[in-house]
């Protein structure tokens, strides 16, 4: 199940300084529900999806979070989709399999991964 997105990317500077003024952000005892707290706001106050996509997006987050085991957090990043998507890593064109896929393999992913690890 794909969330579909109408987000207008990326949201507007006044969004995105009350999203920050509004987030939950103390480090001692922050809790999934702060985090989700946190999601719900920047995809509905920033990027302006209804609440239903939020909570349809957000959902689809947590499901592929159990699809890997919880080892690895999916960040809720609605995409406008293009009607020719291509690979952020190599540039092919691809069908994502979700929204939000911006490579076309694991192996780009893992590509583009390491790169900003190494500050790249
Ligand atoms: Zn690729």
């Amino acid at each position: 199940m794909n969330a579909r997105s109408t987000a207008v990317l990326p949201p507007p500077p006044a969004a995105v300084a009350a999203y920050f003024a509004q987030r939950r952000s103390s480090l001692a005892g922050f809790t999934p529900e702060d985090a989700r707290h946190n999601e719900m706001l920047w995809l509905v106050g920033a990027c302006g999806l209804s609440e239903s996509e939020a909570a349809a997006l957000m959902a689809s987050a947590r499901a592929l979070e159990a699809e890997n085991g919880g080892s690895e957090p999916v960040a809720v990043v609605p995409v406008v989709q293009s009607p020719d998507p291509r690979c952020n890593a190599c540039g092919q064109p691809f069908q994502p399999r979700r929204e939000w896929s911006r490579y076309c393999k694991v192996n780009c992913k893992q590509r583009a991964k390491r790169a900003r690890r190494s500050g790249g």
